[in-house]
């Protein structure tokens, strides 16, 4: 973006200390892959992201909204707009439910609300990424997902107003809101929890997070399963697990220069060092086709594609 640093020169004091250039999106997404950002705009609270959001609309610069950065592939040019980072931490709690910013990590939610005595997001522990990505995404896994527990949230419209709506705005069904990619910002949420067994959910917390070392990319670069579960074969059934039928079609074998398939988990791409977003989507494209030719089954991508 050619006016970035026009644009940057032109913001008021205050704006320009949350504004970096040319900022590496390796850095922010779970992937490590990804060219820089023209600008990166630290969102710390709801008037900041009113503000940001007013100035890209205002100077029609795209603008993308990044939390955890664990369910993202960048593209190697870089972003040529703005990105907003949703750092809005604020944690306080009244009776069983919590008010939590949209960018605290949900792992830090889930240890936090243990140490406040209320239980219930355990099941979730060990999932990159912050609150608001869980909530657009409807983040789930063991059968339970961060959906079940809204009570409200503080969106950020993109026409600009501020909004506190219910769950029924968001629409939550698997992995998928009606608020994914819409240019709506999640700035908080309210959620309800439970007084339950604060050890026995501690422990049930250890218990997945030691499940998730055996079985998931903990240690390596990855932005988690590539490809979503496919519907149940018959109504109230369980999904079926896309890392079935891609072990099936032989993706464990394959890699495209530093992009591989997990070897213990045939949804997962790991970053093995230096993997390009090119080889990234050239090695999901084989996988996908190699589901296609071996059962007709064509795989929807979980992973959201940031394009230059
Ligand atoms: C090792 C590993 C394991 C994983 N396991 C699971 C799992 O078990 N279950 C599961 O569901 N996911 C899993 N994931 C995927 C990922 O962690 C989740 O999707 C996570 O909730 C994404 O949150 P994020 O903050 O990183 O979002 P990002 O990756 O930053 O963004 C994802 C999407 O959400 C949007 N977004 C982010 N924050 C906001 C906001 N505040 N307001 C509006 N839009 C926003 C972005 O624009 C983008 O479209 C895993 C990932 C990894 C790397």
């Amino acid at each position: 973006m050619d006016n970035a640093r026009t644009l940057l020169e032109s913001l008021p004091l205050d704006l320009q200390s949350q504004v970096r250039q040319s900022v590496p999106l390796n850095s922010l997404t779970t992937l490590r892959v990804g060219g820089p950002a023209a600008l990166l705009c630290r969102v710390s609270n709801p008037e900041q992201a009113l503000r940001f959001q007013a100035l890209a609309l205002e100077r029609q610069i795209p603008f993308f909204i990044l939390g955890g950065g664990s369910n993202v592939l960048a593209d190697d040019r870089g972003f040529q707009g703005l990105i907003l980072h949703i750092s809005t931490e604020n944690l306080d709690r009244k009776g069983d439910t919590v008010r939590a910013g949209a960018g605290i990590s949900l792992d830090d939610l889930i240890e936090r609300t243990l140490d406040l005595g209320l239980t219930g997001l355990e099941f979730a522990s060990g999932i990159p990424g912050t609150l608001g990505g869980a909530l657009v995404g409807n983040a789930g896994c063991y059968g339970h997902e961060i959906g079940e527990f809204l009570v409200e949230a503080l969106l950020l419209r993109p026409d600009g107003r501020l909004e506190t709506v219910g769950p029924e705005e968001f629409g939550f069904r698997y992995r998928e809101t009606d608020l994914r990619e819409t240019g709506t910002v999640v700035l908080e949420a309210v959620l309800k929890l439970q007084r339950g067994d604060v050890d026995q959910a501690a422990g049930l917390r250890q218990e997945k997070i030691l499940d998730r070392r055996t079985k998931h990319p903990v240690d390596v670069p990855s932005a988690g399963s590539w490809f979503r579960n496919l519907p149940a074969a018959e109504p109230g059934g369980r999904r079926r697990a896309a890392g079935v039928l891609l072990e099936q079609a032989g993706a464990k074998d394959m890699s495209e220069g530093d992009a591989r398939v997990f070897a213990k988990h045939a949804n997962m791409i790991i970053n093995a060092g230096a993997a390009t977003s090119t080889d990234v989507l050239k090695l999901a494209a084989r996988m996908q086709s190699a589901v296609w030719e071996k059962f007709e089954v064509r795989l929807v991508k979980e992973v959201r594609y940031l394009e230059p």
